[in-house]
């Protein structure tokens, strides 16, 4: 980088928050996926008038800007895979207003999902979209992946949640979308476009939340299948019964093997096991809620049901389901962990496809993931070591994301594309769709300077 560039940063930061260390540098060039590149340089900017001007000249310069939240995105979204400035939200992270009346919060985007939650909880409210990395990820990170979780067959995603938008284009002009009101039909709709657009279009600079009263009851049950045509039935017939779970968890034959290799949990080596939580204001109504499910399990042949009778037993039922990302992760050196989403229907399809795909390419995948709205994890272990079994991981990689789709379902459900499914993007979308995304990415960034490379936007 140009001397000269170097000095216009500093003055536009302070020296307090620019670096060229190769501590900082390393620490930027990767996120939680296989994917690595290392910046020229990393800047902490802490008002939206230094992020315009940082835009303006690395727009005027050619300079390639990757906004960062936590890093912990899993498709390579915040490598900065063509060097230039890595910007580091995590010092805009203020909580700038609670509006309980208004049921609205607004925030800086570097604010730390559960740091949220703590500071709703003390008026009985909370953000409900809850991804698993909530203790670190930021806000920012979660509105530019749409980040979704464990309720969101219930409360659906963080896009349900987003009044409006301040965002900074690469032009450096700064823009609002959206509105502070429930409701607003007010033009196009520009704070979706930016929802899951993985910093390609615009740095989110301020948000403005949806946030809901937390619910003060729940029920909890797990229930065994020895028969995956028997656990797929469950599910869609759980989804008509009426009753909307507020988490509705699967857990693959080879993740439960997993599980019981590496803890003394001896869970029942069965199919599926299925994990269900329902939510309310009174003991009553979750446990009328939970009643009306554990009927649909019974009657497609649940083998074996327990429901929790207090928080501690919840919690342990819970355990299962919470280890099986660390457990898998520490059997292979390498593994991926894929999103892939697929109508409620064709979930059974879909976890015999992933052990077919498996036996296949000869490799250990184990699946779980979020059944109450089809989004399922299949975690592909390999030794990332042996260039034999990485190439036959991508392989497997390709064919699951092609079962997703012949299924009728999309390559992600919360991860995003990035680097790692971008190749897979015209798999899914039509080439006229592919061309309006790029001629989107066009209109905002026609220098291309924004965390470029991702998403397939680049023809
Ligand atoms: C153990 C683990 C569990 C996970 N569980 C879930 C889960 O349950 N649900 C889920 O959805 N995801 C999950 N993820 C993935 C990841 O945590 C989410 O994608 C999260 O939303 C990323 O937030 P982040 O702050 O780490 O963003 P980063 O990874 O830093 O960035 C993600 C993308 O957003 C862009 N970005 C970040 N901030 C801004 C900004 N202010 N303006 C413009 N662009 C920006 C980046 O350029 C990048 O493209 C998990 C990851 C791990 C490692």
């Amino acid at each position: 980088m140009k001397g000269s560039i170097k000095q216009e940063l500093i003055k536009i930061v302070g020296e307090q928050n620019f670096t060229e260390n190769l501590i900082d540098l390393v620490s930027c060039s990767y996120d939680a996926s296989e994917h690595k590149h290392r910046p020229t340089c990393v800047v902490w900017p802490e008002t939206v008038e230094q992020i315009s001007k940082i835009l303006k000249l690395a727009n005027q310069e050619l300079i390639s800007i990757v906004p960062r939240g936590a890093g912990t995105g899993l498709s390579g979204m915040a490598v900065p895979i063509r060097g230039g400035i890595v910007l580091d939200m995590n010092r805009m992270n203020k909580i700038l207003k609670i509006s309980i009346e208004d049921r609205s919060v607004v925030v800086q985007p570097g604010v730390v999902y559960e740091d949220l939650q703590r500071a709703l909880a003390p008026d009985g409210f909370f953000f409900p979209p809850d991804p698993a990395s909530g203790k670190v990820s930021t806000l920012g990170g979660n509105v530019c992946t749409n980040a979704g979780g464990l309720k969101g067959a219930k409360y659906g995603t963080t896009r349900d949640y987003v009044m409006g938008l301040q965002l900074a284009l690469p032009d450096g002009s700064i823009m609002r979308t959206g509105s502070k009101t429930m409701k607003s039909v007010s033009g196009y709709d520009l704070t979706r476009l930016f929802i899951g657009s993985e910093g390609t279009l615009g740095i989110v600079t301020e948000i403005t939340l949806k946030i809901s009263p937390q619910p003060t009851a729940t029920s909890t049950a797990l229930a065994t299948f020895r028969d995956l045509e028997d656990a797929g039935m469950a599910l869609s017939q759980t989804m008509h019964s009426g009753i909307i779970p507020s988490a509705l968890e699967i857990l693959g034959r080879h993740t439960i093997q997993a599980i019981n290799q590496n803890t003394d949990l001896n869970l029942p080596e069965v199919d599926a096991m299925i994990l269900v939580e329902t939510d309310g204001y009174t003991q009553e109504e979750t446990d009328y809620q939970m009643r009306k499910v554990i009927e649909v399990f019974k009657k497609n042949n649940a083998e074996e049901i327990k429901q929790a009778k207090t928080k501690e037993e919840a919690e342990e039922l819970w355990t299962a389901r919470k280890t099986a990302y660390a457990v898998l992760a520490r059997i292979e050196t390498h593994f991926v962990l894929e999103d892939v989403t697929v109508p409620m229907t064709k979930i059974a399809d879909l976890l015999k496809g992933v052990e077919a795909i498996a036996e296949k390419h000869n490799l250990q995948i184990a699946t779980y993931g979020h059944a109450g709205d089809g989004n399922l994890h299949p975690q592909i272990l390999y030794d990332g070591y042996d260039p034999d079994q990485v190439r036959r991981m991508e392989e497997a990689a390709a064919n699951l994301f092609q079962l997703a789709i012949d299924l009728g379902g999309t390559l992600t459900g919360e991860h995003g594309i990035g680097l790692s499914k971008a190749p897979f993007m015209t798999l899914e979308h039509d080439p006229v769709a592919m061309g309006v995304m790029r001629s989107i990415k066009k209109l905002f960034d026609p220098n291309n300077i924004l965390n470029p490379g991702k998403m397939a936007l680049e023809v």
